[in-house]
């Protein structure tokens, strides 16, 4: 599977609007609703304003059948896609596909950022257990605290005691640390196994961008938090 980092779009970001080039001189070039589907397209990550021009004059060339398929699919998504109401995973139903299976280790719970982060991890083939997505980490900068994410929802499903292994496979920046670190503090006075993924994962990086065999090790040769 290859990943789609962010880097890869044009390059040109915001500094694409230099020197008059990109939306503001699209904006006297283009008709209404074109530049509309532009600025809507560059408001999209990764999507930088060249890439939404040619995303835009695609879609302008493009059969009219494929483009209701595209609008079509982008509606569905929102319609009945949802968060699976135990782990925060994306689901079409009330619980996500990982929730529903029985052949699951109810015994581990592996605590992600994104639901694109479990498919990352899926791919790995290495871990049998169970996710918690806590839906973003700590940023004090962005003024994200733990009660901007998932954590009580964690804790509830930690308190029966099923649980006895949590993984902490939050991304390997400084926001994922903390996050990391923190709820190592929090689940230490219930007698968990609380490991982190061991090194080898491009440290700044995202998880999802880590190839199958980095992120296979790393959940192999996994350490215990010490808090
Ligand atoms: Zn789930």
């Amino acid at each position: 599977m290859c990943p789609a980092p962010d880097s890869l779009d044009d390059g040109t970001g915001a500094d694409g609007t230099a020197g008059g080039q990109g939306p503001r001189e699209g904006a006297k070039l283009y008709e209404g609703v074109v530049q509309d589907l532009i600025d809507e397209l560059g408001r999209l990550p990764g999507v930088g304003p060249k890439s939404a021009q040619r995303i835009a004059f695609h879609v302008l060339q493009a059969d009219p059948v494929d483009v209701r398929r595209l609008a079509h699919a982008l509606l569905e998504v929102k319609e009945k896609v949802r968060f699976c109401v135990v782990c925060g995973n994306v689901a079409e139903a009330e619980r996500c596909r990982v929730c529903l299976d029985q052949r699951r280790d109810l015994a581990v719970i592996c605590v992600v950022e994104e639901p694109k982060d479990v498919v990352a991890v899926e791919r790995t083939r290495e871990f049998r257990g169970r996710y918690h997505v806590l839906g973003g980490a700590i940023s004090p900068i962005e003024g994200i605290g733990p009660d901007d994410l998932r954590i009580r929802e964690l804790m509830t499903r930690l308190a029966d005691g099923t649980v006895t292994e949590l993984i902490l496979a939050t991304d390997p920046n400084l926001e994922g640390e903390a996050t990391a670190t923190y709820l190592a503090r929090l689940c230490k006075p219930m007698g968990l196994k609380v490991t982190r993924l061991a090194s080898g994962l491009p440290v700044g990086g995202d998880l999802e961008y880590a190839d199958e065999v980095t992120l296979g090790r790393a959940f192999e040769g996994r350490r215990l938090l010490d808090v």
